[in-house]
């Protein structure tokens, strides 16, 4: 017991970590880049909000910060994103399986698979075996681990994007943010007026053949 008593003390006598924020003009540019992702995500700017508030994270947690901080860093960015993204939270009713809007009739029972289209067996609801259940199951996760990816990588790179510093564009002389390491041209425009340039002032050496 006694053993015990310095790590038991030291764990109520440490200090809760200092809160960490972003510079402002930081924050205000992940915040909207952030909201216009959720204006378009489907099937609400919720499915973006858990992907969001990770690759958030994980960005500042590149940056040095400790998990804490840029936890509670994202998630309040994250929740500003959503409030301007024009989000509301559904009511506990609306979450329930059988809910239907006001007015609306629920769907007439279905009378082929959902996956397969074949007749549906007595008493099944939706599919027609465990089979095409579990193909769909599979194929549903499938499709949610791809978009929440591909959502958290979106958000790594803005919070990366903001913090990097201008860059010239040498085709159309304008500064940019970078979105990639590697990139040189503002947009894809300008990438393909200055390769068609550099085409065309290669001298063409195999024209006397
Ligand atoms: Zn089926
Ligand atoms: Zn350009």
């Amino acid at each position: 017991m006694l053993a015990l008593t310095p790590a038991i003390l030291l764990r109520v006598v440490r200090r809760p970590e200092p809160v960490k924020k972003l510079p402002r003009h930081r924050r205000v540019a992940i915040r909207d880049a952030i909201a216009e992702l959720m204006k378009v995500a489907e099937p609400t700017a919720f499915s973006l909000e858990a992907p969001s508030r990770h690759g958030l994270r994980v960005a500042l947690i590149f940056e040095g910060w400790s998990w804490g901080q840029a936890d509670a860093e994202a998630a309040l960015i994250v929740l500003s994103a959503l409030h301007m993204a024009g989000a509301r939270r559904p009511s506990w009713q609306m979450g329930q399986p059988e809910y239907c809007q006001p007015g609306v009739l629920p769907p007439p029972p279905r009378e082929t698979c959902a996956r397969c289209a074949a007749p549906l067996p007595e008493g099944a609801r939706r599919y027609c075996s465990k089979v095409c259940y579990q193909a769909a199951a599979i194929d549903r996760n499938r499709r949610a681990d791809a978009e929440e990816r591909n959502a958290k990588e979106k958000v790594y790179r803005i919070a990366w994007s903001k913090r990097q510093p201008a860059r010239l564009c040498p085709s159309c002389n304008r500064s940019f943010q970078p979105k990639r390491a590697a990139q040189k041209y503002c947009c894809d425009t300008c990438r393909h007026d200055a390769r068609r340039l550099a085409r065309r002032t290669v001298p063409r050496l195999c024209e006397a053949d």
